[in-house]
């Protein structure tokens, strides 16, 4: 079998699991994060110091490489794999999720939806079947289904409409799909509904998807609101099949809704944050920028391998202050590690059936000891 999720182990007090999946391009070790390489770059990092994070499989945006450069280009340059030069799997979005953050120049139908490029204003169609063309044009290990993506609040009835034509589109793109090498995972959406939720997970969950995905969070709603969905979500989707939980997040919402069932993340903040000179540590975030740390001699974190805690903090807040390309770069991949050090923590823990404790010490560490959940 090209695709298989192996559970090896469930933690005995929360919903943690630990799994691998296996891929054409290696296994994947979870709970994982993939950080995000939007147009074929994780920006500002090189993809042997990507790998030297420890990360297992990264994620490239459909809707950005198929307006630039193009998937006939990625096509001809080999695929996304041969033209990043990164051997282990790659998951690509379904192109979805931007195409409906932009708003007021989009149009949606059935068929699907007709968006302007921010490039150079040409009119676009993305349907189901064009979203999965261009995805196996791409070459990634791992496909997500158009789904139709709605900004919440919305009223339930707008909440059903989005929830039941994604199921309508999951169907499209699984009839539409043709490499073998290529696995697709289906998006539960829902809102902030539960019953809405679980429904939809139940629907896809019989389609018999190598991987179910949970979206349409982290939109702006409250972390609570998210944990809420995720620990309804779970339990309806397929126990021996993948769950990711899309655009999530924070490293603390990593590890709540890994109590709550989910295996994979994917998010920009580790490079956003680190271009924009904040640090994430064990004992909470630093911003380097401040005059705090001017004369400060320490690295980052003292235990911490990358290439950016062989310096002190006052050299970092030098190379952001003088506007050094070199500060946003190594705080990029301090924060890549940092992420990648929290999962394999995460994945220790529940093998020694200890996630509960481990969660709470994050919590208490990173400054959420009164936070819910
Ligand atoms: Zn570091």
């Amino acid at each position: 079998m090209t695709f298989e999720f192996k559970l090896h182990h469930r933690d005995a007090s929360t919903s943690a699991r630990r799994g691998v999946f296996l891929t054409p391009h290696g296994d994947v070790q979870t709970p994982g994060f993939m950080p995000v390489g939007t147009q074929g770059t994780v920006k500002g990092v090189t993809i042997d110091q990507v790998a030297q994070t420890g990360a297992h499989m990264i994620l490239g945006n459909t809707y950005h490489l198929a307006l630039r450069p193009g998937a006939e280009t990625v096509r001809r340059l080999g695929g996304l794999h041969a033209m990043t030069r990164w051997d282990g799997p790659i998951l690509t979005d379904s192109g979805g999720f931007q195409v409906f953050s932009l708003k007021g120049i989009n149009k949606i139908s059935e068929e699907g939806v007709v968006f302007r490029s921010h490039i150079d204003g040409a009119l676009i169609d993305l349907t189901p079947e064009h979203s999965v063309e261009i995805q196996e044009a791409l070459g990634s290990d791992v496909a997500m289904v158009l789904d139709h993506v709605i900004a919440l609040p919305a009223l339930r009835s707008e909440v059903v409409e989005a929830m039941e034509r994604s199921i309508r589109w999951a169907k499209r793109c699984q009839d539409a799909a043709t490499r073998a090498d290529q696995a697709q995972f289906a998006i539960v959406q829902g809102g902030l509904d539960e019953e809405l939720r679980v429904q939809c997970a139940s629907e896809l969950a019989a389609m018999n998807f190598p991987g179910y995905a949970v979206g349409g969070l982290s939109v702006g709603e409250a972390p609570e609101e998210m944990y809420r969905i995720t620990a309804a979500t779970c339990p309806a989707l397929p126990e021996n099949k993948p769950r990711y939980l899309m655009g999530v997040g924070r490293p603390i919402d990593l590890i709540e809704s890994v109590a709550r069932g989910i295996d994979l993340f994917d998010c920009v903040m580790p490079t956003r944050n680190g271009r924009n000179g904040l640090a994430f540590t064990d004992t909470g975030h630093i911003k380097i920028r401040n005059a705090v740390h001017r004369y400060d001699t320490q690295p980052l974190e003292p235990d911490c391998p990358c290439p950016a805690c062989r310096h002190s903090r006052g050299y970092l807040r030098h190379l952001f202050v003088a506007g050094e390309m070199l500060g946003p770069i190594l705080l990029s991949i301090h924060n890549l590690t940092f992420y990648q050090r929290v999962m394999r923590e995460t994945r220790a823990a529940i093998e020694r059936d200890e996630f509960a404790s481990f969660l709470l010490a994050k919590k208490k560490a990173w400054g959420f000891a009164d936070s819910a959940g």
